[in-house]
């Protein structure tokens, strides 16, 4: 439902949870939140944001991070359905807008390669292809995972062993890039951005971006480059 991502100066979870809070008028029965400090952490729960930040520990550092509020399409809400969805390495973190058609095949195949799954959703799977690619890059792990999938989506992935960045990739579901000052937001919606920048650049269906604290680049699935640009938006005061 929607999509939040930080990667900059600031610690990553209060501006994480701040901007889920700017999107709560879209409906939603979950919510949650990866960074990635000193290795990857994760909150989540269902309910409200506020539900979300009674869980949170008092300290989360880290100055990357995701965050989703989840309208569910496959499984209950509950706090192991809520995204982020974490690989079986325990360093891959996923938040995934839209349906996966091919996630019960998927799901199949993982758990006949010895994969435990531990939620109902069609997006945990996401976490675990990408946590078994054998690419070197993240970029390359998360086209690999693209590969697989069919459906609908706007995805954002963070991984321990790459703390600077965050890859995302829309087909179907809005994504957009926030260019702050050394810092750099990631959005489902312009609402959850506008507090911070008004210079957006928006993902086309079938493109990905890397996205760190400096700036960010745009490709396609074959890793070619793509030539996206940032603009300023009018916003209403
Ligand atoms: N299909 C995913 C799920 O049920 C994502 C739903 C959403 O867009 O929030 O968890």
């Amino acid at each position: 439902c929607g999509i939040v991502g930080y990667v900059g100066g600031q610690q990553a979870a209060p501006m994480l949870t701040e901007g889920l809070a700017r999107l709560e008028h879209r409906g939603y029965d979950s919510a949650g939140i990866a960074v990635i400090g000193s290795g990857l952490r994760v909150v989540k729960r269902a309910g409200r944001v506020k539900d979300l930040l009674e869980a949170m520990p008092k300290r989360i550092s880290g100055r990357t991070g995701i965050g989703h509020t989840r309208w569910a399409t496959h499984g209950p809400a509950s706090d192991v359905n809520a995204h982020p969805h974490t690989d079986a390495s325990g360093k891959v973190a996923v938040v995934h807008n839209g349906i996966l058609d091919n996630a019960a095949t998927l799901r199949r195949r993982l758990e006949d390669a010895g994969v435990e799954l531990v939620s109902d959703t069609d997006t945990e799977v996401i976490a675990h292809l990408v946590g078994r690619s054998g690419a070197e890059t993240l970029e390359g792990k998360v086209v690999d995972m693209l590969a697989a999938v069919e459906g609908t989506y706007g995805l954002a992935v963070v991984h321990a062993d790459f703390p600077d960045r965050i890859v995302v990739a829309r087909n179907g579901s809005p994504l957009l890039i926030g260019v702050g000052e050394k810092e750099m937001f990631v959005a489902s919606d312009l609402a959850a951005l506008v507090r911070h920048t008004t210079t957006v650049a928006h993902l086309d269906d079938g493109e990905l971006a890397t996205i760190t604290a400096s700036g960010f680049t745009t490709f396609r699935g074959d890793l070619s480059r793509t030539e996206t640009a940032a603009h300023l938006v009018d916003v209403d005061p």
